[in-house]
């Protein structure tokens, strides 16, 4: 009898635990690093495009400049531009602290600290356990805390493994993972290493990217997870082709005594040594192919002004130019460059319960999928540069209508309007009782002759 009742009991907390996690929203972000948008037209990629069909699709995101892995994965999970969240580049100085970051230095939490990425939000709030599989600051103490779930990054780790591990922890019921985020390094290194108009070579590594969602769609409806479960699948940034014939060369324009290059092309952070403004016009005259700025002169456009961690002097490379010092060029293909360009552009697809079904997007901002996220996991989101409403028509419950729509219907409703006007008026006019024919009746004055 007491067997029984324990089993009872287990059976009931079992039951309990896996209605609870049912009844949570869930959401998986995965970022394919250097996809660009057209590489969806361009290639056949029958797994992503079987994920976009029941789906929603945007096909092109405007990513936040500069254009690099680092800063954009921080601005997708927070919401915020690179001046905000303070991950300004892949290659950091931090005069105050006298720090550096770089891509194999990027552990410490001071340079993560000044944002709260969504994986850290959803566990203050409560709603659930986080988990993470190479997502870039994921295995970092930000705000004290670390997802649930996180696997040290490692490039070699393979597609296979870290999807495999993203399921089972979604598929945990102790706790329940209501928010995960998985990233992987391809079709970024193959664009960079070939170029992204090698079609030959970049068919083959976007085939093999689409085998990787493939799989990915697989486990999920393998682990009873595909119905219920939100999936993004986007990216930070997409590839331009460079070539050796357009170098801006800095040791033709100034010394390197004048200046140290804290970061690199096609967006150049520049501390000079001595002074300024001797560096910025020698920087001005060197090349027609790149833009000078002083701090304080970056366009607004590019939100990338207010942070310490922004150096005196920026570089902007013209799309497909490359700012060295005197080394030659070992790849065919950057990005970084003005986030205005079509070729920095990503894309993001999404499907789940969360999502509108066959809904197509032109462009969305990268800050406003954070708005978007914390709707789909009912979190309060933190301040940021977003706009929900921007997203809503990705949100299967929100309402949306298109420009088009919008002529539509006002169009439409104009002309049902005038209808209804005129068969009013033309009632009217038949309504109007007619009088009855009656001959003039003369009075007898009528006749009397003025003149008499
Ligand atoms: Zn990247």
């Amino acid at each position: 009898m007491r067997l029984m009742l324990i089993l009872y009991f287990a059976g009931a907390l079992i039951c309990c635990a896996h209605s609870a996690g049912d009844s949570v929203p869930r959401l998986l972000l995965v970022s394919f690093d250097g996809f660009r948008a057209d590489y969806l037209e361009t290639y056949k990629l029958p797994h992503l495009q079987e994920f976009i069909e029941d789906g929603v699709l945007v096909r092109e995101v405007t990513n936040s400049f500069i254009t690099k892995t680092f800063p954009n994965h921080y601005t997708i999970v927070t919401g915020l531009y690179e001046e905000s969240h303070g991950i300004v580049a892949n290659d950091m100085y931090d005069a105050d602290a006298k720090k550096v970051f770089s891509q194999f230095n990027d552990s410490d939490p001071f340079w993560w600290d000044e944002a709260v990425p969504i994986w850290v939000t959803n566990q203050q709030q409560g709603k659930g356990a986080s988990a993470a599989a190479m997502w870039p600051g994921s295995d970092v103490k930000i705000n004290n805390t670390t997802p649930h779930f996180f696997m040290k990054y490692n490039f070699s780790v393979k597609f296979e493994e870290r999807a495999e591990r993203i399921v089972s922890w979604l598929n945990s019921s102790e706790p329940v993972v209501n928010f995960a985020v998985l990233y992987w390094e391809e079709p970024d290194a193959s664009g960079h290493k070939y170029g992204p108009n090698d079609t030959q070579n970049m068919g083959r590594v976007l085939e093999e990217v689409d085998k990787h969602v493939g799989f990915l769609m697989n486990k999920l409806k393998a682990a009873g997870l595909w119905d219920t479960v939100n999936v993004i699948i986007t990216s930070d940034h997409g590839m331009a082709s460079c070539s050796a014939e357009k170098l801006i060369v800095l040791d033709k324009c100034l010394g390197r005594n004048n200046y140290t290059l804290i970061d690199r092309t096609p967006v150049a952070a520049v501390l000079p040594r001595q002074n300024k403004e001797v560096v910025y016009n020698l920087l001005k005259n060197c090349s027609s192919h790149m833009k000078v700025y002083l701090k304080e002169e970056i366009p607004d456009r590019f939100h990338y002004r207010h942070h310490r961690r922004i150096q005196p002097i920026i570089l902007v490379a013209d799309e497909g130019w490359t700012i060295v010092q005197n080394e030659s060029l070992s790849k065919l293909g950057d990005h970084g460059y003005d986030n205005a360009l079509p070729s920095m552009h990503p894309f993001l697809a999404a499907r789940g319960p969360a999502f509108r079904r066959g809904s197509r997007l032109g462009a969305l901002a990268n800050v406003d999928i954070y708005p978007a996220m914390c709707h789909v996991l009912g979190l309060a989101p933190r301040p940021n540069n977003g706009t929900l409403a921007n997203a809503k028509c990705l949100l299967a419950d929100q309402w949306c209508i298109s420009v088009p729509e919008a002529v539509g219907i006002v169009i439409g409703v104009f002309m049902v309007l005038s209808t209804f006007t005129c068969i009013i008026i033309i009632s009217k006019n038949r309504v109007v009782p007619s009088r009855p024919f009656a001959r003039l009746q003369l009075q007898s004055d009528d006749d009397d002759p003025l003149i008499g």
